[in-house]
């Protein structure tokens, strides 16, 4: 039994759409399991720029940090992005909430639904059962390392790609405490034949593992693990990288599972977390019942499991969302030409199909 605070950011276009459903499954989970979650609505992005004129006002910023958890939707308007000129964009609202919250970790499980292994350009026998869980370093590396500057009239650019080994334990540190929970296999991505920071990565990565002896860590370069990623995807447990690194080698993972529509994120540090779905605020659908919410509906599986250490509640989530997809319901970024047109489902239909599953699951 316990009392939780969640702040909920819906932010823009479908945001506010599938944290609904989010908060919705989370309300159930703690009636199913005898828990008192409070929730907390707050803006962030374009909407809190049209009410307040700052994409992060500090009424959200001081709810977020009193928080025991965080849901976001996701932040955009198709207001801003082609017009760099804009000084107060939605954009500005995610990084500040990262950067004060000291999120260093992007964490992203790949789990392959196996019936939606079709949805993949990869053969399902290749995907089928893949369970991968993505530990990418946020506030690091070469997207932050300074000097970073047009040098020499114009004709010369340089970026830094730097990381202390603080940076790289407290990360590797979380990967392995997840390694232990899981297969006990870390990989850790890196590019040590080349670079000075990535032999860094390795040697803080390998003295890090002396306190995991059970786990048995496995060094990759990166660009073999983009092949293997591929090629066999099933090899991998949890994965440690970088921020560069990690930024293309999720985006290469998420297509293997197929849609943006069912993958989620949580983005942690030494205090309270985020969870979000992947996908941005898909303005091409907002407001039309048509959003996928079961990214931000497994965001508050990965909620339940890592900020509350809450197991078997997250998993009643993860079967519920298995459960809806195998009597074969579907939103209709994830139906094929075959899948009958009463089973395409719109996002609150979907959503009542998952919360529906968790009742009854508690109730038998
Ligand atoms: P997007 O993820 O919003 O949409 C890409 C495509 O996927 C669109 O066709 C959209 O309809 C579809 N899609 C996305 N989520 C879906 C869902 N849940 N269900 C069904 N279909 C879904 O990416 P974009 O179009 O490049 O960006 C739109 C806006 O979102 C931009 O303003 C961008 O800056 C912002 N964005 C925000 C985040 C974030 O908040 N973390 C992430 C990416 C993009």
């Amino acid at each position: 039994m316990a009392n939780k605070n969640i702040v909920i950011l819906g932010g823009d276009g479908i945001g506010p759409e599938v944290t609904a459903w989010g908060n919705d499954v989370l309300k159930n989970i703690a009636d199913a399991f005898g828990h008192t979650f409070s929730f907390q609505n707050h803006l962030i992005g374009h909407a809190a720029i049209e009410a307040t004129g700052n994409p992060l006002p500090d009424e959200t910023l001081d709810a977020c940090k009193a928080a025991d958890a965080i849901l976001l939707g996701a932040v955009g308007h198709p207001m801003y992005d082609n017009d760099p000129s804009k000084k107060v964009r939605p954009e500005q609202g995610l990084l500040k909430i990262r950067k004060s919250l000291g999120l260093y970790t992007n964490i992203r499980p790949i789990q392959i639904f196996d019936e939606l292994a079709h949805a993949s350009s990869i053969k399902p026998e290749i995907l089928m059962g893949s369970d991968i869980l993505f530990f990418r370093e946020l506030t690091g590396g070469i997207y932050f390392g300074e000097p970073r500057e047009r040098q020499e009239d114009g004709e010369v650019a340089v970026d830094t790609m730097r990381y202390s080994k603080m940076e790289v334990r407290r990360i590797a540190e979380k990967a392995f405490d997840a390694a232990m929970t899981r297969r006990k296999i870390l990989h850790s991505i890196d590019k040590a034949n080349v670079l000075e920071s990535s032999r860094l990565w390795r040697e803080t990565v390998n003295e890090v593992a002396k306190d995991y002896p059970e786990v048995k860590l496995v060094h990759m370069f990166i660009d073999n693990a983009a092949m293997q990623l591929i090629k066999d995807p099933k090899q991998f447990d949890v994965v440690v990288t970088g921020n560069m690194f990690g930024d293309i080698l999720t985006d290469e993972a998420s297509q293997i599972a197929g849609s943006l529509g069912m993958l989620a994120s949580a983005s942690v540090g030494d205090s309270v977390g985020i969870y979000e779905p992947i996908h941005g605020s898909a303005p091409d659908i907002a407001g039309q019942n048509k959003a996928n919410p079961l990214a931000t509906i497994l965001s508050t599986a990965l909620l339940l499991d890592i900020s509350f250490g809450m197991k078997e509640e997250s998993q009643a989530v993860i079967d519920a969302v298995d459960a809806v997809l195998k009597d074969g319901f579907r939103t209709a970024d994830i139906a094929e030409s075959t899948t009958p047109k009463d089973k395409i489902l719109g996002t609150d239909a979907i959503g009542q199909q998952v919360v529906d599953r968790i009742k009854a699951a508690v109730a038998s």
